[in-house]
């Protein structure tokens, strides 16, 4: 056996719920702590260490990501009333990734593995497509009204001053109708951007943006004009110096593009555009159990999970003691990006070649057709095996083994 590779700063590890919180374990002991000394400053973010700790444990994590610049989580319940009942929690906690992100103030950019035998719906798709939603505003803030009486509807701002700046009608209803009202900062648009072009330049890929400024004249336009602005001032000569592309057109011109493209590009959409599209484009790619998520603040703090959930039910079958074949691919790919960043912001060739190893061996050995249930359906490997997620995790170590004494 090799030596252990060295870390010299934590990695922030934020554990979770449900089958996740068993497939986050196997994952360490198979395909982490045999070949690393694992250097994490460890959170609890499962339900009962959330409602011990009033969910101070959450904002401790975000605090703690915010000091060391990397994290890594499980997927964690967000409660809900059966959750309430379920643990018996003293009160209905708001979602941790809604915590943590109000904290680090980031984008969610989520990418998909590609493997070559799973193949994409849209076949001209070879690279990943990566989305980043921007997470505030627009209808997910709204001012809603049901017109129920002929009248008249108007916008009015009114300063801090008290002064009438703006008043203008709506729509005079001669009927029934509705109305709806919606905002955004500019603030929340710039750190949008700016976490975008972070990870466009981080990731080596073109940037595209896209909204609705020929009908939206000033709302949309507002949002182009700031990626321009932020653009040309800090990123457009990184950009050319590195060939990459920023972007911006109209959405249904990227949507035409996209369909027709072979992938490669990060895609910035606004919060319902990307709400929409990024079901489209997991889906589209083939699995949730295969898509990546991760949390970049404008200040270059990185958070990585995996884009699914607890996978709850897998979990009542794991309960009853059953093995169950829980795809960990995203949850070791988290774990994978995280440590990659922590050996690119180290120094750490070590780190970040064994990452990288490890995501190869994942991908070689879903090519090689053993898989877990998820994947059946859509895997085109010629020999294919179902296995179980413990399996799974030591087939992969052994091939992981092969990669390692190559060089
Ligand atoms: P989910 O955990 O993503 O699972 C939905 C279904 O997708 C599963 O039942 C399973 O289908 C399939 N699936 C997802 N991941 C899989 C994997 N790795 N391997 C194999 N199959 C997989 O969503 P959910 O059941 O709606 O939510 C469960 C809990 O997760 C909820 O409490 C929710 O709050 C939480 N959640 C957390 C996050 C997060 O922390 N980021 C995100 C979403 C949801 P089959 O049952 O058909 O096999
Ligand atoms: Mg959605």
């Amino acid at each position: 056996m090799n030596k252990k590779i060295e870390m010299t700063i934590p990695l922030v590890e934020m554990d979770g719920d449900e089958m996740t919180r068993i497939l986050w374990q196997m994952i360490k002991d198979i395909l982490l702590l045999p070949y690393i000394n694992l250097k994490t400053e460890y959170y609890d973010l499962g339900i009962k260490e959330r409602d011990n700790t009033d969910d101070k444990i959450t904002y401790d994590s975000a605090i703690a990501i915010k000091k060391y610049g990397v994290g890594v989580k499980c997927a964690t319940i967000t409660p809900n009333v059966d959750r309430v009942v379920e643990y018996d929690l003293k009160q209905m906690w708001k979602s941790p990734n809604g915590t943590i992100r109000a904290i680090l103030d980031g984008t969610v950019f989520r990418e998909p593995i590609i493997v070559n035998t799973i193949q994409p719906y849209v076949k001209t798709w070879k690279k990943p497509i990566t989305i980043a939603r921007h997470a505030y505003g627009d209808i997910y803030r709204n001012l809603e009204y049901k017109v129920e009486e002929p009248g008249k509807a108007e916008l009015i701002f009114t300063n801090n001053e008290g002064k009438e700046v703006f008043r203008e009608t709506i729509h005079e209803f001669k009927d029934t109708g509705v109305v709806m009202t919606m905002h955004n900062l500019d603030k929340s648009i710039e750190s949008f951007a700016k976490s975008c072009f972070n990870y466009a330049f981080d990731r080596k890929i073109d940037l595209w943006f896209s909204s609705k400024d020929t009908i939206s004249k000033i709302y949309d336009a507002n949002f182009r004009n700031i990626f321009k602005k932020i653009y040309d001032k800090s990123y457009a000569d990184k950009f050319k110096e590195a060939g990459l592309i920023y972007f911006y057109t109209l959405i249904d011109d990227v949507v035409a593009r996209i369909v027709k493209s072979e992938g490669g590009m990060l895609w910035a959409c606004k919060n319902y555009d990307g709400d929409v599209m990024s079901d489209l484009v997991a889906t589209a790619f083939g699995s949730l159990a295969m898509m990546t998520s991760v949390l970049v603040s404008p200040e270059g703090y990185f958070e990585y999970e995996a884009a699914h959930g607890t996978v709850q039910k897998h979990y009542y079958k794991y309960l009853k003691g059953k093995k169950t074949s829980t795809n960990p691919m995203a949850t070791i790919f988290a774990w994978t990006g995280a440590l990659s960043k922590r050996g690119e912001l180290d120094e750490n060739l070590e780190l970040m070649n064994f990452a990288n190893k490890l995501e190869t061996a994942c991908i070689e050995i879903i090519d090689q057709g053993i898989i877990t249930k998820d994947l059946d359906g859509l895997s085109e490997a010629t020999n294919k095996i179902v296995v179980n997620s413990e399996e799974w995790l030591h087939l992969t170590a052994k091939h992981l083994d092969i990669l390692l004494a190559q060089n």
